[in-house]
């Protein structure tokens, strides 16, 4: 496929730096650069007749030969480019009124304003990278963490892509062999295919269900672990996450119930990207408003993967802490036995029956900061995930890969029964032909344009 429009955008950060970088795609970027670019010795120079991967020193100039800026330019000519297009990046002077002037100068020739994502999308078009790839793109520039941005950057290099190719290959085999059997009954007998065809289908449901099983700590790697921090009013939470993050960021007060709705921040430890998430306190009450906010709390608790449960020691433990407790049995976490600066009633000891479960008490105080570091550590240790391996086994974080997924799997779970219900052989390969679309949706090989425009759509400028 090709496009005849050149287009172009500005591919750095709108805020000012030392230098921007304007790219212009298309078949004719080289002309049209060509057009206002002009070497040290103030000569019109055209580009077409450069060598490719090469950098040019000159100057941009507009039509009545105005000095815009001094510049140097990059030619890569196809297909050894980002979009697989002739491509020219123009570096110019940081600042967004340098960048749009030349911006509107190369309009002014015929450029067309590239729409977010466009480049990726023509990459994606070319053939240079697969849908999974062009998605780890935008995932690469948001990565919040070292681990998302390794986990994306792999699938950029094509891991996603390799296996899903290869367990596609594998159904396709065995869909030619049903059709090949289909049309030539007389020569190919499908008879004892059922078990051969019933290895086949438990291999790749053991693929998929791995694959699905790893997007789950997809989820983790690309949003940071959800952790709650629960608690009824007044016990602290707000000062925890004003001490653990160091700075002023939820409103302390001793009026309880003054956190009333859910309050998100996120927290490196070590490599590891935390979610916080501060919930009102939970507790019986009669005020609407406050409810709300209680049964917010009550459902984040349910989908966390991480508790910090926030007891007051100070006081003896009461019923609404114990129905707090009761509500976080299910996740693991941490029970902080907080304002340890004061006289404690509330001792360790006292606390065993969570300890021996999947909850580690801890002494804590938010106002002196004592046991943060014993927290930050415990944390670290748990969270530390050094056993991912980017480069052997796959992470899909994506939410629609995800979902291509499972519907491979809904497909390869009806073949399952139809086997063992002893369905004709030949209607077997609806079922294949169904597993091997879902799972060309992860690579692009079947989506329809408008999801792929959608996708691209959700790109930032210039990318
Ligand atoms: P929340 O309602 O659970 O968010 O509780 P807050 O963080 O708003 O704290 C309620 C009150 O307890 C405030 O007056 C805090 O200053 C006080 N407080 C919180 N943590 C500590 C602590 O470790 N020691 C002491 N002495 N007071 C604390």
């Amino acid at each position: 496929m090709f496009y005849h429009d050149t287009i172009a955008a500005i591919a750095t950060s709108s805020k000012n730096g030392s230098i921007s970088v304007i790219r212009v795609s298309g078949e004719e970027s080289f002309s049209f650069v060509s057009k206002i670019f002009y070497n040290s010795n103030n000569e019109n120079i055209d580009l077409n007749l450069c060598e490719t991967h090469t950098v040019h020193y000159g100057y941009i100039k507009n039509a009545e030969g105005d000095l815009l800026d001094e510049v140097l330019v990059l030619l890569m000519k196809a297909p050894r480019s980002y979009t697989a297009e002739d491509t020219v990046e123009i570096q110019c002077h940081g600042g967004s009124f340098i960048c749009r002037a030349i911006l509107n100068l190369l309009i002014e020739n015929g450029v067309r304003v590239a729409e977010p994502g466009e480049f990726t999308k023509r990459a994606f078009l070319h053939g240079r990278i697969d849908l999974s790839q062009a998605e780890s793109v935008k995932d690469v520039i948001q990565s919040k963490s070292k681990i998302a941005l390794e986990n994306s950057l792999s699938q950029l290099r094509g891991n996603v892509k390799e296996k899903i190719t290869e367990l596609r290959d594998m159904i396709l085999v065995d869909i030619c062999t049903l059709e090949a059997a289909l049309d030539d009954p007389e020569h190919l007998s499908l008879d004892g295919y059922s078990s051969m065809m019933s290895e086949h289908v438990d291999l790749l449901q053991k693929e998929v269900a791995h694959l699905l099983k790893n997007s789950e700590n997809g989820r983790i790697i690309r949003e940071g672990i959800k952790t709650v921090i629960i608690g009824k009013p007044n016990v602290g939470k707000s000062s925890f996450l004003n001490c653990i993050l160091r700075e002023n960021r939820a409103i302390v007060t001793d009026i309880p119930g003054t956190t009333r709705d859910t309050l998100e921040e996120e927290l490196m430890i070590g490599d590891t990207l935390l979610q916080l998430i501060d919930t009102a306190g939970i507790h019986d009450t009669e005020d609407t408003i406050e409810n709300i906010g209680i049964e917010k709390a009550k459902k984040s608790v349910k989908e966390a993967d991480f508790v910090i449960c926030i007891l007051d020691s100070s006081d003896k433990l009461s019923e609404d802490d114990i129905f707090i407790l009761k509500q976080a049995e299910h996740v693991p976490g941490v029970i902080l036995l907080n304002k340890s600066d004061l006289d404690s009633v509330i001792l360790p000891e006292q606390m065993k029956e969570y300890e021996e479960g999947n909850k580690k008490v801890m002494v804590f105080s938010a106002a002196t900061g004592q046991g943060l570091t014993e927290l930050e550590e415990y944390l670290n240790e748990l969270f530390c995930q050094d056993e991912i391996d980017y480069e052997k086994d796959i992470y899909i974080t994506n939410h629609r890969q995800k979902q291509a997924l499972v519907d491979t799997a809904e497909s390869l779970n009806q073949l399952r029964e139809g086997i063992e219900s002893g369905v004709p052989e030949d209607l077997y390969s609806i079922d294949l032909y169904n597993a091997y679309e879902s799972l060309g949706k992860i690579i692009g090989k079947t989506v329809e344009d408008d999801i792929v425009d959608k996708i691209f759509k959700d790109f930032c400028m210039g990318k």
